[in-house]
């Protein structure tokens, strides 16, 4: 197999336990042949995994300040971390939900979300970012829930669709009033990654997102025209959710996500190897999926979750890189 760049995505900076195991566990996985470490540091309950000014720092997050550990110890193996953000999924626990209920989204399919249409919460979101990458200058970003969660129907989203002469109460699916509602919808969440684009732009770092495996569906479900991020050259890697136990079916999703993406940005494939419903591979069916959505043209792989990976796995990951 030839090289090829690997990342993994990590829960939870708790997942590398104190400064020293974090310098031991980012060296075992520089040893592995990992490229890349994507560390979730704002999570669905609104407070962050790092120090800000901007938003609510999570009352446990520690003194010696694990995301800049994790930095440096990455870029002393020659390894990037781009910092994740579950952008529009808050739960109002902490931060900007708390503060402002009014900018919930009202979305009957699923709660949990801010409304991402809204300006005030995009603002809110992108001075976060800045903040994070100010501080700690990661060598990039990561966008997560780049989504709605469905169609929200709260005060501002009713006023601006309904100001396209659409009412959001009586578009039913299947007509030309609803597809201007997602076409809009679509349009703001596009807005944000454009907004990112030019952060990075500014700040000289990268952005990347992970999305649903399931495109072009997750238009109409989540706004969420990943493609077109692609095309735009808003982001710098499109890393697709691909979770499934089925090898056969991480094939198929693997085939349609580069021939959708044409080469206009890398594709990393998101293998899950343990979480709830997707699944629960052994390091043998690990790398076999690996293996799979590279031969159709994935240009990366990206491993969910750092916390599920344990020694068999790395021995099993390396034996696939020194094919
Ligand atoms: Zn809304």
């Amino acid at each position: 197999m030839a090289e090829f760049p690997l990342g993994v995505w990590s829960h939870n900076l708790k997942d590398f336990g104190s400064e020293d195991e974090m310098k031991t566990r980012v060296a075992e996985l520089a040893d592995a042949g990992f490229n890349l470490i994507v560390p979730c540091v704002k999570n669905p309950p609104g407070a962050v995994d790092f120090f800000t000014d901007v938003g609510i720092v999570h009352p446990d997050y520690p003194d010696w300040d694990p995301l800049k550990v994790l930095i440096e110890a990455a870029r002393s193996h020659g390894m990037d971390v781009h910092a994740w953000f579950c952008v529009f999924a808050e739960r109002g626990e902490f931060g900007l939900l708390k503060d402002h209920p009014e900018y919930a989204a009202t979305n009957d399919e699923s709660p949990g979300w801010s409304c991402g249409c809204r300006p005030e919460v995009q603002d809110y979101v992108l001075s976060l970012f800045r903040s994070a990458a100010e501080r700690y200058k990661p060598a990039g970003l990561h966008l997560d829930y780049m989504r709605t969660g469905g169609a929200c129907r709260c005060d501002y989203c009713r006023e601006q669709v309904g100001a396209l002469g659409v009412d959001v109460d009586e578009a039913k699916q299947g007509t030309a009033e609803y597809d201007q509602w997602v076409e809009w919808r679509v349009g703001r969440v596009a807005n944000f990654v454009k907004e990112m684009r030019d952060l990075t732009d500014e700040l000289g770092c990268e952005l990347s997102a992970a999305v649903f495996g399931g495109y072009p569906e997750c238009i109409y479900s989540q706004a969420q025209d990943w493609v077109l991020w692609g095309e735009r050259g808003w982001v710098d890697a499109l890393f697709p959710m691909n979770y499934t136990q089925s090898p056969r079916v991480a094939w198929g999703r693997a085939v349609a996500h580069v021939a959708q993406v044409a080469g206009a940005v890398p594709v990393w494939e998101g293998i899950c190897k343990r979480a709830g419903r997707f699944s629960h591979l052994t390091p043998r069916e690990l790398t076999g999926q690996m293996r799979k959505v590279l031969q159709v043209g994935a240009d990366g792989i990206i491993i969910f979750s750092y916390g599920s990976l344990k020694a068999e796995d790395y021995a099993a990951i390396k034996a696939l890189k020194g094919e």
